[in-house]
């Protein structure tokens, strides 16, 4: 197996986002590798005007939940020490634009968590089943137990 010189980590903010995220942290560090940062909106309403897809500037409660989801982005990037160029927020649906996202920028690996929010009871959540079931790179499902 060569060297992996792009891995995207794909993180939700659920209980156990730390030990994925340290974990895709540790093998960049092994690897060398450029290490990017997904986040998939898709609890938020996304705005739609005629001029396509724009953030709201209203103070609305769309606005607060994305500033929210924006500031608990930032922290898990910067604790990551990934460059801003490799930070992506993006909306839709988690499977489809973490796979997405991979092809566009040539990653070799995709890091994901066993289950998150959506796969509390499951072994391998949808996400996760999804994203290995479609990337056309490696993906690497860090197991997490149950509590
Ligand atoms: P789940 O399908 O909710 O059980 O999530 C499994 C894993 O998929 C999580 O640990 C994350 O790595 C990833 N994931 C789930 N939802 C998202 C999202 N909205 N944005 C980015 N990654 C996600």
């Amino acid at each position: 197996m060569g060297a992996y010189q792009h891995i995207l980590l794909a993180v939700d903010y659920s209980e156990h986002g730390n030990q994925v995220a340290q974990r895709a942290k540790n093998l960049a560090e092994k690897y060398q590798a450029k290490l990017s940062v997904i986040h998939v909106l898709d609890n938020i309403p996304m705005p739609d005007t005629g001029y396509g897809t724009v953030i709201p500037l209203d103070k609305d409660s769309g606005y607060e939940l994305l500033e929210a989801e924006k500031a608990k982005f930032k922290l898990i990037a910067d604790q990551l020490g990934a460059a801003q160029a490799n930070r992506w927020m993006v909306w839709g649906a988690p499977k489809q634009e973490i796979v997405r996202l991979a092809e566009r920028e040539h990653v070799d690996l995709i890091v994901v968590g066993s289950h998150g929010r959506h796969g509390l009871s499951l072994l391998l959540g949808s996400t996760a089943n999804s994203v290995l079931h479609y990337a056309g790179c490696d993906v690497m499902a860090i197991r997490l137990l149950n509590d």
